[in-house]
């Protein structure tokens, strides 16, 4: 048996003892993660440094004080979230007890991405531990010292058999997609979602997958200029553009470009300082591959600001590219790295056109001062979250379910959102075996009498 064989089996032995079902056991598990992050902050922030160059506060800032958001909500609602949930009858069982029952799904495979590699390995396993599941978490290999640290203290919080860390990249993740799951919940890119779901479909397993894609963003011309660029240079450039939601690209009608690089120039100084290579709030680009990558995606655009790098540093500075036509390389793929291109668009209707040419996105933002602007960017385009006058910060919100639609992703979780999904909600319908009569026009033979007709 290989090593994520015997995780898998473990972990399904564990589930069939039925201690994970136990609303007191679920709750001692969620205390013990808790008591995980006041009590190894530093080794948590430590690999995280190692991997992304981030700093400390922005650790707890972008990571752990979700994730102890999230533990504290459920910890706080379970009995309530796990309590059966009546339902409205209708007149043939008006007198019977009829509900929804939150039930385990059973064994969940966590599949992490590394961009931000505690919050999304450890917010689904919240939700898989709330919802009573067994739960083999399996941290991106990407983030070598995180998926380390997980491996080496989860171990040490909660019980090890039920949710067991198995680390690796491709092929090992692939040895565990050959096995039989109840759930599967990834994230990552949209290229391996495929693969995901076509392992997932050999067992008909469910999934939920957690993509990504070009989020846009729609700055109007009736807008506080300052305050939106700052919004937005916040949003691209905070782990160095490696999120999953970070505004991919602006569009702008052309008369506002100069003034539109002018702010978000100004923000990226303030923030960074004149050398942001030395500031300990910016990030690297995880590794060579991908700071190839995003280098490639500069080839035919023009720089307005920044572009400067250093592979040997893995850093690329906080760019602008102006001008830029749909067939750039830069539009082509998600860019998850620190450049923001601007396309110029004539106004609010080719915006709309443009986004919805595209794929929908995780991620939609729109900045205008103009309520019907915002409302019709709201009605005319989907995307898995849309956002007006700011960035990011849906993602903090426990009740906003976060997940994309189409090609950015399917499911959702966040808050109650992660324990429904992770469930299984089971109709149940509790009769008496009494009043028969009730029942006698629904038994053949079928007659007009029967019915009173
Ligand atoms: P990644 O390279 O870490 O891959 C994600 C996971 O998939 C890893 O655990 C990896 O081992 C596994 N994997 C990779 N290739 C595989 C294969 N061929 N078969 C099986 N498993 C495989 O991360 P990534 O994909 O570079 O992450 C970035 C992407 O994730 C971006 O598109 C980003 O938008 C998206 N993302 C989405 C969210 C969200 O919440 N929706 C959050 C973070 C990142």
């Amino acid at each position: 048996m290989s090593r994520e064989q015997q995780a898998v089996a473990r972990a399904r032995k564990a589930f069939e003892t039925g201690r994970s079902k136990s609303l007191e056991y679920r709750i001692l598990q969620l205390k013990n993660l808790q008591r995980l992050f006041t009590e190894r902050q530093s080794a948590v922030s430590d690999a995280i440094k190692k991997d992304l160059n981030k700093s400390e506060v922005g650790t707890q800032l972008y990571e752990t004080l979700g994730l102890e958001g999230e533990l504290s909500l459920a910890i706080k609602k379970l009995k309530e979230w796990a309590a059966p949930r009546p339902v409205e009858k209708n007149l043939m069982t008006i007198s019977d007890t009829v509900y929804v029952k939150p039930e385990p799904l059973g064994v969940v495979l966590i599949i992490g991405a590394w961009n931000y590699p505690w919050a999304v390995t450890i917010q689904p396993l919240i939700g898989a531990i709330a919802a009573g599941n067994a739960a083999v978490v399996k941290p991106s290999e990407v983030c070598v010292h995180t998926a380390k640290a997980m491996e080496d203290l989860l171990p040490l919080y909660i019980d090890k058999e039920l949710y067991p860390v198995v680390t690796g990249g491709v092929p090992e993740t692939q040895e565990l997609l050959r096995q039989r799951f109840d759930h599967i919940f990834y994230t990552g890119n949209s290229m391996v979602g495929k693969l995901i779901m076509e392992a997932a479909a050999k067992h008909l397993t469910p999934v939920t997958l957690e993509l990504g894609g070009k989020s846009p963003c729609y700055i109007d011309k009736d807008c506080d200029l300052s305050i939106a660029c700052r919004r937005v240079a916040w949003g691209k450039y905070t782990n160095c553009g490696q999120t999953c939601i970070a505004p991919d690209y602006i569009l702008c009608e052309p008369s506002i470009q100069d003034r539109v690089i002018e702010e978000v120039t100004k923000s990226i100084k303030e923030f960074y300082t004149d050398n942001p290579k030395t500031c300990p709030d910016y990030g690297r680009i995880i590794n060579q591959r991908h700071f190839k990558r995003i280098m490639n995606m500069l080839e035919d655009s023009t720089i307005a600001e920044g572009g400067d790098n250093d592979e040997s540093d893995s850093f690329i500075a906080p760019t602008i590219l102006r001008d830029v036509k749909p067939e750039a390389k830069v539009m082509q793929e998600e860019i998850f790295g620190p450049l923001l291109p601007i396309l110029p668009v004539n106004g609010l209707d080719e915006a709309i056109k443009f986004i919805n040419k595209g794929e929908k996105p995780l991620a939609l933002y729109v900045f205008s001062s103009d309520k019907k602007v915002i409302k019709r960017m709201t009605d005319e385009t989907s995307s898995g979250g849309l956002l007006a006058n700011d960035c990011l910060v849906h993602y903090s919100v426990s009740s906003l379910p976060f997940g994309g639609v189409g090609n950015s992703g399917m499911g959702c979780y966040h808050g109650k959102f992660s324990f429904d999904q992770l469930s299984h909600l089971r109709s149940c319908l509790i009769k008496q075996l009494k009043m028969e009569g009730v029942n006698s026009m629904r038994y053949p033979p079928h007659t007009l009498k029967k019915l009173g007709w």
